[in-house]
């Protein structure tokens, strides 16, 4: 299908859409649309587009599909980290289990930082973007939707998708309070840049203490740098400033303070940090992920934090998502098409999401030593096959209908009306 052969319920002027947050899932979405003819705007409250982040892979047949059609799959394989195995040590860095490369970093991994461009930079000359906006209330009439922004003046658009991630602002403004949403997995996460002292290149060494887990880890690029991730249990959701990384500094080092091996280190590294993610492993549970002219897609409906494969559910829901709205006669059809479509996907997805904390860091000395003995078996190749077919299992499950996007190309420029070979 081209940009003009969709049937829609206003046939004259491409349907316009705005999008909030341009990450990975609202880029995505902003492609398809942009070739379908519609004409998109992107809202991201940071003041440019989000560079760095934790690397995020694809591996199964849905996820490469999706890619191919969107036309990015070779320019992701240019970017990929090329991640080698990585270790578990213990407290004298002696290697208790390596894990093949597969396993953590899927069939192609890539920076989210490096993935966000691409997107962006396919969409920015026929998408319209607007940075260090955000949106602050929505009026839904019978036609439209009436938009109020922090900056720009007040506009309307025919749809409003929320992708804007686990804490999403269109979600508030729409279905209420997040802590109706947002389950909590029992963990925190944070991730930063400390100097790569172990001289690790392609890998990383990740250390155990009962409920506390560390690494560092360098995925290519320059080499006096590597990547800290820390993962730690907590019985009780934290009560802290999402926005004030002092405090998310001071969480992690009173639970990291007194542990060994190189953990010294990765404190000395998180004092000196600019930016710090910092976030609980957390779920999103939604009933539905659309109301009236209002759509939710990637984390912001159905998130899962550290192995959910985040990434390839938000690319595959965004091709759905534009596929439903450029064949479906309204978007009431198109938004019950694209639930009906990604449900199941989505949910096993997240159940195997639930399983990342408690395996990187286990509560108690003797679940370490039995998570290394499975760990362990994933070296040999028939038990390294059922875990992939595991994974696959959920990545693949999904039958994806050919929408007809044009996979290069061929975009229809919204805001000119030209269409671009
Ligand atoms: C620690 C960690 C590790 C992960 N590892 C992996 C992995 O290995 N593999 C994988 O596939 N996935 C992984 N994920 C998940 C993955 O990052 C996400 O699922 C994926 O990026 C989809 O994100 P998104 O675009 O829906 O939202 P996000 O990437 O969260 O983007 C949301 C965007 O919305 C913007 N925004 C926020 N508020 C507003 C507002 N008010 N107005 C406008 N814009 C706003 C934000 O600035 C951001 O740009 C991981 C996640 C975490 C937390």
């Amino acid at each position: 299908m081209n940009a003009t052969s969709h049937s829609h319920s206003s046939a004259a002027a491409p349907r316009s859409v705005l999008i909030s947050g341009a990450s990975v899932a609202g880029p995505a979405l902003a492609l398809c649309l942009a070739r379908y003819g519609w004409s998109v705007t992107v809202v991201e409250k940071a003041p440019r587009l989000r560079a760095g982040g934790f690397a995020v892979d694809f591996r199964g047949d849905a996820h490469r599909t999706v890619l191919q059609r969107m036309g990015i799959w070779d320019e992701i394989h240019q970017n990929q980290t090329h991640m080698g195995g990585q270790s578990f040590v213990d407290a004298d860095g002696v290697e208790q289990v390596r894990l093949p490369s597969e396993v953590m970093s899927g069939e192609v991994e890539i920076f989210r930082g490096d993935l966000s461009r691409i997107l962006y930079e396919r969409t920015r000359d026929d998408v319209e973007y607007l940075f260090g906006d955000s949106i602050t209330a929505l009026d839904e009439r019978a036609d439209d939707v009436l938009v109020t922004f922090e900056r720009s003046a007040p506009r309307s658009f025919d749809l409003v998708v929320g992708a804007d991630g686990l804490h999403s602002n269109v979600r508030r403004l729409v279905f209420g309070d997040e802590a109706q949403f947002l389950r909590f997995h029992g963990h925190y996460v944070a991730v930063f840049e400390a100097p790569n002292h172990l001289g690790l290149d392609r890998s990383a060494r990740w250390y155990n203490a009962p409920g506390r887990a560390v690494s560092f880890a360098h995925y290519g690029g320059d080499p006096s740098w590597s990547q800290v991730t820390m993962v730690f249990t907590e019985p009780e959701e934290l009560s802290y400033d999402r926005y004030d990384t002092a405090e998310h500094k001071r969480l992690l080092a009173e639970r990291y303070a007194g542990l060994g091996w190189e953990v010294p280190k990765a404190l000395e590294a998180l004092e000196d940090a600019g930016e710090v993610y910092f976030d609980a492993l957390a779920q999103i549970q939604m009933e539905r992920f659309s109301k009236g002219r209002v759509v939710l897609l990637g984390d912001a409906g159905y998130g899962a934090t550290m192995g959910g494969m985040g990434t390839g559910l938000a690319l595959v829901c965004a091709y759905v998502l534009a596929g439903e709205l450029a064949t479906q006669s309204d978007h009431r059809a198109a938004f019950a098409g694209y639930e009906a479509e990604i449900r199941a996907f989505a949910k096993g997805c997240q159940k195997t999401a639930a399983g990342a904390g408690p395996m990187l860091a286990p509560p108690t000395e003797k679940k370490i030593r039995g998570r290394n003995r499975t760990y362990r078996m994933l070296n040999s190749r028939f038990l390294s096959s059922i875990f992939e077919r595991l994974t696959l299992k959920a990545a693949n499950n999904i039958k994806l209908k050919d929408y007809g996007i044009s996979t290069e190309g061929a975009v229809h420029n919204a805001f000119s009306g030209a269409t671009q070979g």
